[in-house]
């Protein structure tokens, strides 16, 4: 037994103590396993998180990434659509479901004479017939569902205008609106309209000889005996109206060929001086039989320039002839020539029949004749001058007229010159 005064422990009880003090050590222990246990699974599901947030932010990352370059893409897109939409020369509008226009570029704009405020205000257009026009096509494309093709004309334009519904591509029948397409066909419409005049004016200028030749092979088969004089009386006939038909036959031929050299553009040097001089050994005995004088002054110093010498040539004789042609007995046709440093000049002129002041301006276009009863006894068809513009454009020059009615007419040719050509 162990005295201790105030701590007396019996033996039993000092083992009850050393076990309780050694239980109490172990749960200590065990508690704190139990905590770096607790503290470690934690760390390792932190960790295992923190990867999954590490993760997950990579992701959000890469997808944010993939949608800057979705975005500029469609940017891209989206700035090329549009400058496209802003450059075409066709006008393009659209009109949404209550039929007011929501886009409109800027050939639309100029076509319609409409500015930006037709965004704001329609009324201002009411009194705009084109607009009202597009509006009544608008509204018959919405009713029928069906494209509409329609040409608008104003005094100085042509237009050919469709109209089709927009669909709405993520929605089956919604429908967002219509598209109007402009295509300004004024210069298709012109050619057009020469074109046909020229094959009506063609077939009118081939008509009349036609005509007079049939009707005297006709008289020839009726008339068994036909005397001596009829018969030359008839054949002269065919003569003249078969010669015209070739003359015309060649002037369609030259301007057809005139034409395709414009597009292949194929110059060569020519020497005016000797075209000229032979243009006058060609038409004195042509002016003398008629009895009329052909004078000439050629002063050239600078005589050469570029063009074709075949139509130049053509162009000279179309001019001199009809000087001879529209001059009477005893007159005189004169054929002067000169240069300055730049141009060369040729100038024809007459003392014939002359023109009134109005024709002047139309005497070059095809088949324009001052007077018709006038080209007829002379064969003429009316293109002679519009060869001989056609010529002396290709060559950059030009020609100016002046004439008095039955005072005589005056023609000068201007071209220029090749600088280096000093003879
Ligand atoms: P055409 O072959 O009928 O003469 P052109 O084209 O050569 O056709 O001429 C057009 C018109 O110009 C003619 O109808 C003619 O009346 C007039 N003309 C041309 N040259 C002269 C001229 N020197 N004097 C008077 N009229 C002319």
């Amino acid at each position: 037994m162990i005295n201790l005064d105030i701590f007396t422990f019996t033996f039993d009880q000092l083992y009850w103590l050393m076990i309780i003090l050694i239980v109490e050590t172990v749960l200590i222990i065990l508690s704190i396993v139990t905590m770096i246990v607790n503290w470690k699974s934690q760390w390792q599901k932190d960790k295992v998180h923190l990867e999954k947030v590490q993760e997950l932010s990579d992701k959000l990352e890469e997808r944010s990434k993939r949608l800057v370059d979705i975005s500029d893409s469609n940017n891209r897109r989206f700035n090329y659509i549009n400058s496209v939409f802003m450059t075409m020369k066709d006008g393009i509008v659209v009109f949404n479901q209550s039929q007011r226009i929501i886009l409109m570029n800027p050939s639309a704009q100029t076509y319609l004479k409409m500015n930006q405020s037709v965004f704001f205000d329609s009324l201002d257009h009411n009194q705009n017939q084109f607009y009202l026009f597009l509006k009544e096509m608008v509204h018959k494309t919405s009713v029928t569902n069906e494209t509409q093709v329609l040409f608008y004309n104003d005094n100085e334009y042509s237009y050919e205008v469709f109209s089709s519904i927009i669909d709405n591509k993520y929605r089956k029948d919604d429908k967002l609106g219509v598209l109007v397409a402009i295509v300004d066909v004024t210069e298709k419409r012109r050619v057009e309209k020469i074109r046909k005049e020229f094959v009506e004016n063609v077939s009118h200028e081939f008509r009349t000889p036609m005509t007079l030749i049939s009707g005297v092979i006709e008289m020839l088969k009726m008339w068994d005996n036909i005397d001596v004089e009829d018969r030359n009386k008839a054949l002269d006939i065919i003569d003249i109206q078969t010669n015209r038909l070739k003359r015309l036959i060649s002037e369609l031929l030259t301007l057809s060929e005139i034409e395709g050299r414009i597009q292949l553009n194929d110059q060569m040097i020519i020497d005016v001086e000797d075209i000229l001089l032979d243009m006058i050994e060609m038409f004195t005995p042509i002016a003398n039989k008629k009895g009329i004088t052909l004078l000439h002054d050629i002063q050239l110093s600078y005589p050469l320039v570029e063009g074709n010498e075949e139509f130049f040539y053509q162009a000279i004789s179309n001019v001199l002839d009809n000087a001879i042609k529209y001059t009477s007995e005893c007159g005189w046709v004169s054929l002067v020539s000169y240069a300055d440093n730049q141009f060369c000049y040729i100038k024809i002129e007459d003392n014939g029949v002359g023109m009134q002041e109005h024709h002047l301006d139309r005497i070059f276009d095809r088949f324009y004749r001052v007077d018709e009863h006038r080209s007829s006894k002379t064969g003429g068809s009316g293109i002679g001058l519009s060869i001989v513009k056609d010529v002396v454009t290709l060559m950059n020059g030009n020609i100016e007229v002046d004439s008095k009615l039955n005072q005589g007419s005056t023609f000068i040719i201007k071209l220029p010159i090749i600088k280096e050509s000093v003879k």
